[in-house]
């Protein structure tokens, strides 16, 4: 080990950072943070440095004087010599000195920060690679959410009562581990530290209680694994069982724990592997059974999804539950196909409708979808495409309305096919677009031929 990691306490202590420009500025910020006295020297400074809260500027050139008082000094500026004059002054003085960007004359270096205060991760490469430091720190990002600072301080909170109740030091251990893993904090990282406490102490009441299940309800989005969000990660990582349907992509069903259970429920069209109401049993009865449970769907789970129905059944069972809201199919397929959704030249409103076919009609108000300047996404319309069509124009809607089909969109197999209101119909019929597929109807489907930029490698995508 090169450098031994410390965290040091300085509210209140004086630094001084030598240097007036931006690096100088980010550096002083972070002394801040710390809640530093900062006294910062230099010739001049930026306007944005000058302006720091907290920071007294001396508009001068480096003299050993300055670093009477200070605790800790930064070098940050672009002139060797003063550099080299800072880090010699400060070593006689002892006083610990990084110099910006020069290990050599330093005595300490600055950490990338994971900042989740109270908890603070630092990573270092002792100089050697800054940028490695910090994609690092960037990978963990994505693996401590923010809410870790609402937990270490929950944490504190409880820590007291906590260790009055069990006093056996291996069991309090074993007591804080399930409490780390499970229920409770994930209540804290939902945001409801009152249930979270009511749970604990109910815990410590009753000795070691049964671990309760929960279910969390996670849009998956629309396929790409990329536009997950962070919490659908972690709690993916975290289930016991998981709980799934064809519109969840195959990687992002990789991504769920090894040694997770795969509860496949299907939910193609007409052909539903397990009945709606035999889906919210077995979120029940899982969930009953102590088990974290996973209901992964895609998109999300509030749009067209029977997100509600599901939670509904929870709810009337007390099980705890939480919704992870997930991007779409709307929003994330017209992105990826370069469509945008609305557009101050073209569409000023965007409707989200299905068109799902119920004894071979769509029950749907037409003329408030027949409007000018709006967008209309259809989930689920393709059986529905000639008569949705067809209706649109009854409507009122100009039959050279651009339509675009997009097939499982942001994945590899995403195809574009676009027409108008009276040509697309025959287009389908001839291409034969794969299910999952999305139509979007309305002007702003032609700015596609501009801001088309996904480009997936399995199919080119057809001009029509
Ligand atoms: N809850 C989901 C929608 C479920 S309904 C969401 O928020 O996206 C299922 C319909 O969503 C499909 O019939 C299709 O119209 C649309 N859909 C979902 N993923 C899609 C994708 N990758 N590409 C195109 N359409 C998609």
């Amino acid at each position: 080990m090169d450098f031994l990691p410390i965290f040091v306490n300085i509210k209140g202590r004086l630094c001084l950072v030598v240097g007036g420009g931006e690096v100088a500025q980010r550096k002083a910020s972070v002394l801040l943070d710390a809640g530093a006295a900062i006294k910062a020297v230099a010739p001049e400074f930026s306007a944005a440095f000058a302006g720091l809260p907290g920071v007294e500027c001396i508009v001068e050139r480096f003299q050993p004087g300055h670093l009477d008082g200070a605790v800790l000094v930064i070098a940050a500026t672009d002139d060797s010599a003063v550099n080299q004059d800072v880090s010699r002054e400060a070593r006689a003085r002892n006083i610990p000195v990084n110099v910006v960007d020069n290990p050599d004359l330093c005595t300490f270096v600055m950490p990338s920060i994971l900042d989740r205060s109270p908890l603070l991760v630092a990573f270092s490469s002792g100089g050697a690679s800054p940028v490695l430091a910090r994609m690092l720190r960037g990978k963990l990002e994505t693996m401590i959410p923010q809410g870790y600072g609402r937990l270490t301080a929950f944490c504190a909170r409880l820590r007291g009562t906590v260790k009055e109740r069990v006093t056996n030091p291996p069991m309090r251990r074993v007591f804080w581990e399930n409490v780390l893993e499970g229920a409770i904090a994930e209540k804290v990282l939902a945001g409801d530290e009152a249930g979270a406490e009511a749970m604990l102490l109910g815990q410590l009441e009753n000795g070691n209680a049964e671990p309760r299940g929960e279910v969390y309800l996670v849009g998956a989005g629309p396929g790409d694994p990329d536009l997950l969000t962070f919490r659908a990660l972690r709690l993916m990582q975290k289930a016991d069982v998981v709980v799934y349907d064809n519109l969840v992509s195959k990687p992002i069903v990789e991504m769920t724990r090894r040694d997770a259970t795969r509860i496949f429920v299907g939910k193609k069209r007409a052909d539903h592997t397990m009945p709606q109401e035999e889906i919210n049993a077995l979120l029940v009865r899982l969930a009953q059974e102590g088990k974290r449970v996973l209901r992964l769907k895609g998109g999300d789970p509030f749009i067209f999804g029977r997100g509600g129905e599901e939670i509904e059944t929870l709810a009337e069972h007390g099980i705890a539950f939480q919704v992870v809201p997930g991007i779409t199919a709307a929003s994330g397929v017209s992105s990826y196909a370069g469509i945008p959704l609305t557009h101050r030249d073209y569409a000023q409103s965007c409707v989200f409708v299905t068109g799902h076919l119920k004894d071979g009609t769509m029950n749907l108000d037409w003329d408030a979808l027949a409007r000018p300047r709006q967008t209309i996404v259809f989930y689920m319309g393709l059986h529905g495409l000639d008569t949705l069509c067809a209706k649109l124009v009854e409507h009122g809607l100009p039959d050279s309305t651009p339509v675009a089909i997009v097939q499982q969109g942001t994945t590899q197999n995403q195809r574009v096919f676009t027409g108008t209101l009276a040509t697309l119909p025959g287009i389908a019929q001839i291409e034969k677009p794969q299910a999952p597929t999305l139509i979007i109807v309305g002007g702003v489907v032609a700015l596609r031929e501009k801001l088309s930029w996904f480009e997936p490698k399995a199919s080119g995508t057809p001009a029509c």
